[in-house]
């Protein structure tokens, strides 16, 4: 007798892929720290880096912090689900994790800029994308002279990146205001429950 086709229902569930992308300065670790507390399941994609760590990261923890030979030799092997040059340094996303951990069944939660979610978009139609805007860019100016890590060129650089991400924000499927934290939280929360 031949095998049955398996049922839907006799399938391991896939994971769902979201993806949350914002200017830096709009609050985005924040939020997604709240939702992988939250989460507790939820993978996270710890991104590759040419960037020297800041302050307290952790290497494998924050991110895989690699040489310019190193990502450029991920490059030709086609390691990265996507990959993009971000305020002068490179950053990437292992595509064997994505797939291992998604075939796994599990839900992931990446953290990239605008041209990586181009990138994810195309291999992944079906992902959640979610792009969180500062009420204003003269807000965002603040926030990152407040929060310290940069030098005043830095923050300059980071400002026309944050124009050029804005403008692009009808490609993520919503778009969530952070003008207040705990709404901003609770709505981040909220719509991944809906979709979990
Ligand atoms: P930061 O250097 O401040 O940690 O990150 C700068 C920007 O790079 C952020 O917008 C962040 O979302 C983005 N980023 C971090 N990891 C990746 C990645 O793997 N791929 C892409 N395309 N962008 C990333």
């Amino acid at each position: 007798m031949p095998h049955r086709a398996a049922a839907a229902e006799d399938r391991p569930r896939k994971g769902q892929l979201f993806v949350v992308s914002a200017p830096s300065g709009a609050g985005k670790t924040t939020l997604c720290n709240a939702v992988r507390r939250q989460f507790s399941d939820l993978a996270y994609s710890v991104s590759y880096t040419t960037r020297k760590p800041r302050k307290g990261e952790q290497h494998g923890k924050d991110y895989f912090f690699v040489t310019g030979e190193e990502f450029e030799e991920g490059i030709s092997r086609g390691r990265w689900a996507e990959w993009a040059r971000v305020h002068g340094n490179l950053y990437g996303t292992s595509a064997q994790w994505i797939a291992d951990t998604l075939t796994n069944g599990r839900d992931i939660l990446l953290d990239i800029d605008v041209q990586g979610t181009r990138q994810i978009l195309q291999r992944f139609p079906e992902a959640i994308t979610i792009f969180i805007r500062p009420p204003s860019l003269e807000a965002l100016r603040q926030r990152l002279l407040e929060r310290g890590t940069d030098d005043h060129a830095a923050v300059e650089l980071r400002l026309i990146n944050a124009r050029h991400e804005m403008a692009q924000q009808h490609l993520y499927r919503h778009i969530l205001v952070n003008d207040d934290l705990h709404r901003a939280t609770r709505e981040m929360i909220a719509l991944f429950e809906a979709y979990r």
